[in-house]
């Protein structure tokens, strides 16, 4: 291990999360803070902390210029950029590059191409891995567009090539709506990501969401099985499972090797993630996309593998060779996270920054509470809304369900709205139990009023 010092470029509980594996592997922490972060946990357990800027995330943790010369005034031989803000900007990649900081992902060259979801999608159909029928390329024109969406046939997605975070895609039934649409996906996708481009794929009806966890450095490659991810509320992930129990082992073997390959093909270093589209129906899985960071969902993986993948992806990132092989990742039971954010599910999942009362950690046998919480924080308005992921591991996944319950049911936070009302009823529904779900099952359930103050007892 060559890195003593590893500097957080993020907040909230990926930083947490961060810290504790930096920790155990007995490095010096320095944790990035805004000024509206002031009071964060993170701070608290971290060995140092550096301000780098107003409450914003633009002039702070999105801030290229100020991250980095923080870095480098702490002494910083490494960066760990977590999930969202600069995880996936190969120009912050590049940068620590040039200042010879160790940064903890990919080189810049692989996030640059595999973050651009068109490229992306290009690397694996070279590696041999099914993607989604669509454009070749980016669409250049409305006319070019309509003529790729007829071949295609509707309905398509409109999708930004440079899109995150469930932004910038667009639904079109018929070349009418295809028309409107794709003007106000660029718009949406120019001023969230300051790239317009555009590109099309076929709409899957009813698919599932299932994603494969990669391990790489940069020669070797292996994969720490699948996530299924069907659960989402405006293509935003709500509940995940580890593995998905849609998939017979055959499919489940073909479409890890997939990812495996692909991963290879690019010469990925780093903890990263292939997600894929399931037909069910026709037993057929596609590419959707490549995240070249931690993802929000790692726990469930940890917990089915028994391995840390963070504390793994600092590693390799170190220039350590994998010191895992295939044979080594063995899959013990099922797992599930249900993210927990300060909005209420019975207003429109309206967000609710509040300050935390009294609270009550679930524990137990097989559960887990990644979070950033403490009595009488407040909680600052200007960032995402997730508070923790609660995860429950169980011997299956009847088991899993039942202590991810019990679990829900322990947590107390008091002061605060959050989804937790949602999950308990999620963890109560049938089609749920079933694993009867599908990536447009959750919109039309809550529509159908399934969560209403009556069904929750009017409960926080
Ligand atoms: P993001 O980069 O925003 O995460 P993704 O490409 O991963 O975007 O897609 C997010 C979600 O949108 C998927 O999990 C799925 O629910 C839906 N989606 C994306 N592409 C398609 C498609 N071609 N057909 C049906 N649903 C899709
Ligand atoms: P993952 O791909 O790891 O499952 P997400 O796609 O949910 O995770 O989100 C990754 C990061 O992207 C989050 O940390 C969050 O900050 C950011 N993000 C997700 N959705 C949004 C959104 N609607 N607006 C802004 N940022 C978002
Ligand atoms: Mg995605």
């Amino acid at each position: 291990m060559t890195i003593s010092r590893l500097f957080i470029a993020n907040r909230g509980e990926i930083a947490v999360r961060i810290i504790r594996a930096g920790k155990a592997m007995g490095i010096h922490t320095i944790q990035a803070y805004s000024e509206g972060d002031t009071e964060m946990l993170a701070v608290k357990l971290a060995d140092e902390a550096v301000c780098v800027g107003p409450a914003p995330s633009r002039e702070s943790y999105l801030d290229i210029k100020n991250v980095v010369a923080a870095a480098k005034a702490t002494n910083a031989d490494a960066v760990h950029p977590g999930y969202g803000f600069l995880s996936e900007s190969p120009e912050f990649a590049r940068a620590l590059e040039k200042a010879g900081i160790t940064y903890v992902g990919p080189s810049a060259d692989t996030i640059e191409r595999m973050g651009d979801k068109v490229a992306a999608r290009q690397a694996a159909e070279a590696a041999g891995v099914p993607v989604v029928p669509g454009s070749k390329g980016r669409i250049a024109t409305v006319d070019q567009a309509a003529k790729i969406a007829g071949d295609i046939g509707y309905p398509v997605m409109i999708k930004a090539a440079a899109g995150g975070g469930g932004r910038g895609i667009r639904i079109a039934d018929t070349e009418e709506q295809l028309r409107k649409l794709a003007p106000q996906a660029q718009a949406e996708a120019e001023a969230a990501f300051g790239d317009g481009g555009l590109y099309l794929e076929r709409s899957i009806q009813a698919p599932r969401h299932i994603e494969v966890q990669i391990l790489g450095d940069g020669t070797n490659a292996i994969h720490c099985y699948e996530r299924e991810c069907s659960l989402q509320r405006r293509r935003q992930k709500v509940w995940e499972e580890a593995g998905a129990v849609c998939l017979d082992n055959e499919t489940r073997e073909q479409l890890c090797a997939s990812a495996v390959a692909l991963a290879k093909s690019v010469n990925y270093r780093g903890a990263g993630t292939l997600e894929y589209l399931y037909d069910e129906a026709r037993n057929a899985f596609y590419f959707i996309e490549m995240n070249t960071r931690i993802q929000v969902e790692h726990p469930i993986s940890e917990m089915i593998t028994g391995v840390d993948l963070v504390q793994e992806m600092i590693r390799v990132c170190d220039g350590e060779p994998l010191r895992l092989t295939q044979a080594d990742i063995k899959p013990n039971g099922h797992a599930i996270e249900v993210r927990i954010n300060a909005e209420d599910p019975l207003m429109q999942f309206l967000p609710f920054p509040g300050k935390v009362g009294a609270m009550t950690e679930p524990k137990g046998e097989g559960i887990r509470f990644d979070h950033f919480l403490y009595e009488g924080y407040q909680i600052p308005p200007f960032y995402d809304s997730l508070l923790g992921k609660l995860i429950a591991h169980g011997t299956d996944r009847a088991d899993a369900i039942a202590k991810l319950r019990k679990a829900l049911n322990d947590l107390r936070l008091d002061g605060l709205k959050t989804t937790v009302p949602l999950h308990k009823a999620l963890a109560d529904d049938a089609s749920v139990q079933k694993g009867a779900f599908h990536t447009q099952w959750l919109e039309p359930w809550l529509e159908a009023g399934n969560l209403t103050a009556a069904t929750t007892g009017g409960a926080s």
